[in-house]
C-alpha cells in the first residue's frame, strides 16, 4: 500500500494499488452500456460467499452461528438512494477486506493495462476478458461501503471499508452481530433506475435466476392490526428467483438465455459462452456436469490456470472447491463449468481427490465431454471452430504431448496454416491435408520456425513447392515441443523437412536406380575441402537434394531441435546435448561454382563459411562470430568496389 494514515477514531486511509485504480477508470467508462451487470456481479459473489460457508460448516458447523438458512438480500433505501446486496456467507476479516478488494492480484494486470487502446469497443471487450466483479459496483455508485465480518470472528472484529472509487478507500472496525457481508452503493443522480422494485426483478431474473440460493426482496404488506394501505414496515422477504441450481434441472428445461447467464455468473465473463454441454449421468456412478467454451480466452491463460473461475466441484449441490485441477488436464484449462457428484463424500479433501477412483472416472468423462463438444463444433460450425481455434489452439497443442490416450481426437481438432494457402491463419485440418496429398505421397511433411514468414521463407521447402507438396507451417512456441511427441497421423508418419535425408521420387517406377544416377556427386572433392574448413561446425558437408534456389541450407537429424528451439531453452538456461547438422549445398548453384573455382586459400575460406552462416541465419540460428562474418561480407564487398574509388567530385 502506498499511502496509509492513521486518524483519531482509528479509520485508516488508503492509496489504492495504481493498478486498481487504471482498472477501475477503464470499467467505469467501458462499461457503462453494460452497466447493470453489476448486480450479477455482487450477487455472484455473494453466492460464492454461501458456497464457501456451506463448505466449511460441513467440519465445523458452529461457524453457522446458527444460521444455515442461506440466502442474498437486495435491499433500496430510496430517501438515501442506496441499494445493498446483503449475504450470510463466510464474510471477510479486514485484512482478507484489504487484500481482496484494494489490490488486484491477478498476474497479467500491467501486460493488460498496456492493451487498453481508448477506443470504448475495443476496451470493453478487454476488460471482459480481465473479469469484471465488485469494482463493477463503481459504474454506477459515487460511494460503496462494504460491511463485513468472517464467520467465527467475534462481533467486535467486523470491519468496514468504504471508497468512492477515487483512489482513495477508508477502512475501519466495526462491530458486526451477524457474519457474512453487506456491499452498499449510493447510486450516483442518473442511476436511481436501480432502486425500482421492477427494474431490481428483472435483473435478477435475466442475470441470476438460477443461482442455487435464494435472492430476496421485501415485499411491502398490511400490517396485521390495520387495514388499507400497505405499510413498509409491515412485509416479508420473498425470494425473486427460482433458486434451484441450474445443473440441477432438465435439460429440456433451460433456454440458451439461461445457460448464458449461468455461464456469465460461473465465469465473470462479459462474452456469452461459445458452447456448451450438460449431462446428467446414471448408472454405476452418477453426476452432472455442465461444461461451458468461453469465447475469449482470459488474459493469463498462457501463463496460468484460472483457479478461481475455472471447473467447480459440488457433491450433491454442495459447492466443495474449485477444482479444475483435479478434474481437467492442464490443457483443457479454458474450459468452464461445474461437476456435481452424487458419490463422491462431502468432506472430500483435495488429498483424497487425488487419490480418488470415482473422480479419476469423472475426470475421464469430463475430459471426453470436453473433446467431443470441440469435435461437434469442429464438425457443425466452422466458423465457431476456426473463432476457438485462433483463441485456444495454442494450449490445445499441449494436449497433444501430455494426453497420449486421447492424441487421436486431439490430433483431429488441430489446425495449421500450410504452403497451400498464402495466409498465416491456421486453418488447414489434417484430414483436409491427407485428402489433398497426391498417391505417391507417403508421409505428411512440416517445418517449424520462429515464425510463418521464417516458415514460409525457409530454404527447406524448396524441392516441396517444385514438387508440388503442400507442407504444414508451424511458428507457435509450443510446436517443436508437440512435434518431438507427435509422430503419426491416420497412419502416416509425420515428418520434418528440415531433418534427416530423404527421397521424394522414390514412389516413381524405377527410382531407386534413377536416384543413384542422378545422385549429384557424391564423391566431391569441393565439399570435402569444405568439410575440412568447417571442421566440427557441422557433422557432414554434402550434395543436397532439397535445395534448388538457395545455396545451402542446415539438416538435422530426425531426432534433433531445431536450432530456433534450441536458442530459446539455452537463453532459458537448459544445457543441451551437443548437437550438429549437416551442410548441405546447392552444386546447381552459381555460388557453388564460384566456390568450386576458387583457388586461392583465403577466398575459398570465406565463401565457404559463407555458405555455412547463411545456412545458420536462414535456420533462425546465431552465428557464433557475427564480427567475422561481417568482415568476411566486406571483403566481398569491396572485391566488388572500383579499382579507384570513385571522386567525390
Ligand atoms: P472475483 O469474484 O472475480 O474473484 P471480485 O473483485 O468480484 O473478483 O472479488 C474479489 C474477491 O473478494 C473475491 O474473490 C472474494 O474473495 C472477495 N469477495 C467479494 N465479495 C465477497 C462477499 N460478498 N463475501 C465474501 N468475499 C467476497
Amino acid at each position: 500500500m502506498a499511502k496509509q494514515e492513521q486518524t483519531q477514531n482509528t479509520t485508516e486511509t488508503h492509496a489504492f494499488q495504481a493498478e486498481v485504480q487504471e482498472v477501475l477508470h477503464l470499467m467505469v467508462h467501458s462499461l457503462y452500456s453494460n452497466k447493470e451487470i453489476f448486480l450479477r456481479e455482487l450477487i455472484s459473489n455473494a453466492s460464492d460467499a454461501c458456497d464457501k460457508l456451506r463448505f466449511a460448516a460441513l467440519s465445523d458447523e458452529s461457524l453457522l452461528e446458527g444460521d444455515a438458512d442461506f440466502h442474498i438480500d437486495i435491499e433500496v433505501d430510496h430517501n438515501k438512494g442506496e441499494l445493498t446486496v446483503r449475504d450470510n456467507g463466510i464474510g471477510m476479516n479486514r485484512d482478507e477486506v484489504m487484500e481482496n478488494i484494494g489490490t488486484i492480484a491477478r498476474s497479467g494486470t500491467r501486460r493488460f493495462l498496456e492493451q487498453v487502446s481508448g477506443d470504448s469497443d475495443l476496451d470493453r471487450k478487454l476488460i471482459g476478458q480481465f473479469g469484471v466483479g465488485f469494482y463493477s459496483a463503481f459504474i454506477v455508485a459515487d460511494e460503496v461501503t462494504v460491511h463485513s465480518r468472517r464467520a467465527s470472528d467475534k462481533a467486535s472484529q467486523g470491519v468496514r471499508w468504504t471508497s468512492n472509487g477515487q483512489g482513495e478507500y477508508q477502512i475501519e472496525a466495526e462491530t458486526r452481530d451477524h457474519h457474512g457481508t453487506e456491499v452498499k452503493l449510493k447510486l450516483k443522480e442518473s442511476e436511481q433506475e436501480f432502486l425500482q422494485d421492477w427494474t431490481l426483478r428483472r435483473l435478477v431474473s435475466r442475470y441470476s435466476d438460477h443461482i442455487g440460493f435464494p435472492i430476496r426482496m421485501w415485499q411491502v404488506g398490511k400490517s396485521e392490526n390495520q387495514e388499507g394501505a400497505d405499510e413498509p414496515e409491515h412485509g416479508k422477504w420473498v425470494a425473486v428467483n427460482q433458486a434451484a441450481a441450474l445443473w440441477t434441472l432438465p435439460k429440456t428445461e433451460i433456454s440458451d438465455e439461461e445457460y448464458q447467464s449461468f455461464y456469465k455468473h460461473l465465469s465473470h465473463d462479459l462474452e456469452d459462452p461459445m458452447a456448451w454441454t450438460h449431462n446428467h449421468v446414471e448408472g454405476s456412478q452418477n453426476y452432472t456436469n455442465l461444461l461451458y467454451l468461453p469465447s475469449k480466452a482470459p488474459l493469463d491463460l498462457m501463463m496460468q490456470r484460472d483457479e478461481r473461475h475455472g471447473l467447480r466441484l459440488y457433491v450433491r449441490r454442495v459447492f466443495i472447491m474449485d477444482a479444475a485441477e483435479q478434474l481437467l488436464p492442464h490443457y483443457l484449462r479454458f474450459v468452464r463449468g461445474v461437476v456435481d457428484s452424487d458419490d463422491l463424500p462431502l468432506n472430500v479433501s483435495r488429498e483424497i481427490l487425488q487419490e480418488n477412483d470415482a473422480l479419476r472416472k469423472i475426470r475421464s468423462a469430463v475430459i471426453k465431454r470436453s473433446l467431443d463438444l470441440l469435435a461437434r463444433l469442429a464438425d457443425n460450425d466452422e466458423a465457431h471452430y476456426q473463432r476457438f481455434w485462433d483463441e485456444f489452439g495454442a494450449v490445445l497443442k499441449e494436449g497433444i504431448v501430455e494426453d497420449l490416450p486421447n492424441r487421436e481426437k486431439l490430433a483431429r481438432l488441430l489446425r495449421f496454416a500450410t504452403t497451400g494457402d498464402d495466409e498465416a491463419e491456421q486453418t488447414v485440418s489434417l484430414a483436409d491435408y491427407v485428402n489433398r496429398m497426391a498417391d505417391s505421397q507417403d508421409a505428411i511433411w512440416f517445418i517449424t520456425a520462429e515464425s510463418h514468414r521464417a516458415a514460409l521463407n525457409s530454404p527447406h521447402l524448396e524441392i516441396f513447392r517444385k514438387k508440388g507438396i503442400e507442407v504444414l507451417l508451424l511458428s507457435d512456441r509450443i510446436d517443436e515441443w508437440m512435434m518431438g511427441y507427435f509422430t503419426e497421423y491416420d497412419g502416416k508418419p509425420l515428418r520434418s523437412v528440415a531433418k534427416g535425408d530423404f527421397n521424394l521420387d522414390r514412389d516413381t517406377a524405377n527410382d531407386e536406380q534413377k536416384n543413384a544416377e542422378d545422385d549429384p556427386q557424391e564423391d566431391n572433392e569441393t565439399l570435402k575441402r569444405l568439410a575440412g574448413v568447417l571442421g566440427s561446425e557441422v557433422s557432414e558437408v554434402r550434395p543436397s537434394k532439397r535445395l534448388t534456389e538457395s545455396a545451402s541450407c542446415l539438416v538435422f537429424g530426425e531426432q534433433d531441435m531445431a536450432l530456433h528451439m534450441r536458442r530459446l531453452l539455452e537463453q532459458a538456461g537448459q544445457e543441451l546435448p551437443d548437437s550438429r547438422p549437416a551442410l548441405e549445398v546447392n552444386v546447381e548453384h552459381p555460388l557453388y561454382k564460384i566456390l568450386e573455382s576458387a583457388d586461392e586459400k583465403e577466398h575459398f575460406e570465406d565463401l565457404g563459411r559463407l555458405l555455412h552462416e547463411q545456412a545458420v541465419l536462414s535456420e533462425g540460428g546465431q552465428l557464433e562470430d557475427p564480427a567475422a562474418f561481417v568482415r568476411r561480407i566486406n571483403r566481398l564487398m569491396l572485391e566488388m568496389a572500383p579499382a579507384e574509388p570513385p571522386n567525390a567530385e
